[in-house]
């Protein structure tokens, strides 16, 4: 690959560019020539077996219980936030003290946290990329994570276990969500492609989650923009995030890199084709319980009994 097609490549990755656009072989977008049915003219591995997104049914999925996802850094505030509108999507960057990070779970690894961005549909009753029984919520929130032992996000989409994405579905409630409405105000301020704003105040990850995450679906599949690449652990949590409707409206006014209203930015349910999707139905705490102390109890509970017969 010479250095052109691999500054192309790097400039296209999902939702993580923020260069310039080129009306040229790179370029993609959500309608038209342009559209998700075209990508795989200049990106093949959008075309592979192992693609998202994809539709989840519930009746489907094998039931398992893994040790629980381990958050590292989350409840720490960021140094500084970054919002920027890449022309694709509007993304969210954090300079934090610590690394944010994930382990456990369905993860072998640790994965460093990247970035996180948004996907959305023309209204209310689409807009989520997976879906679970076929229906699409409003919005979805990606946290994208690269497994640390290959260094940095570019390295780590030439490897089967080189992503994980965390995802999160949005519902519409009556009331504004006030933890989001610091990255709501500021999108004004990053309606033109490639504009980037500072959040002035920072928020702690998981202050944009939900409480509870214990349960959730988990798959293999792709980055779901061009270059699709086949290397990332899903992990979509069944519990959403209320937003009310007029917040989930801010983010359609925003502009895409051909000057139109970014009214949608969700790629259509890809074939599942053989693969098996997993859902955690409760934490198992049985590995994290099995610590040096408990052992130690354990062992003279044993030497009790002994004892007493
Ligand atoms: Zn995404």
């Amino acid at each position: 690959m010479n250095n052109q097609r691999l500054g192309l490549l790097v400039f296209s990755l999902a939702c993580i560019s923020s260069g310039r656009v080129f009306a040229d072989e790179g370029h993609f977008g959500y309608d038209g020539s342009l559209g998700p049915k075209f990508w795989p003219k200049n990106f093949q591995t959008c075309a592979g077996k192992y693609q998202s997104p994809i539709d989840i049914e519930e009746h489907l999925v094998t039931r398992v219980s893994y040790p629980p996802i381990r958050y590292h850094g989350f409840a720490d505030k960021p140094v500084g936030s970054t919002l920027t509108n890449n022309g694709h999507t509007v993304m969210l960057q954090l300079n934090t003290e610590e690394p944010l990070a994930v382990s456990g779970g369905p993860l072998k690894d640790h994965y460093l946290f990247q970035q996180l961005h948004f996907h959305w549909g023309h209204n209310d009753s689409v807009g989520s990329e997976d879906t679970i029984n076929n229906h699409s919520f409003p919005m979805e929130l990606h946290m994208v994570f690269f497994n640390q032992k290959y260094h940095n996000f570019t390295n780590a989409l030439n490897h089967e276990d080189g992503l994980t994405v965390m995802a999160f579905f949005y519902e519409v409630s009556a009331e504004d969500n006030f933890v989001y409405a610091e990255i709501v105000e500021h999108l004004p301020t990053v309606v033109l492609p490639h504009s980037e704003a500072k959040l002035s105040r920072q928020l702690p990850l998981e202050l944009l989650l939900p409480n509870d995450k214990s349960q959730y679906y988990t798959y293999h599949g792709s980055l779901t923009t061009p270059p699709c690449s086949e290397v990332v652990t899903w992990i979509d949590f069944k519990e959403s995030i209320l937003l009310s409707h007029e917040q989930v409206e801010e983010f359609r006014s925003l502009q895409d890199t051909d000057g139109d209203a970014m009214t949608h930015n969700n790629r259509p349910v890809q074939p599942l084709g053989n693969r098996v999707v997993y859902f955690n139905e409760r934490e198992d705490y049985s590995s994290a319980v099995c610590s040096k102390s408990a052992l130690i109890l354990i062992s003279a509970l044993f030497i009790a009994l002994l004892a007493t017969n």
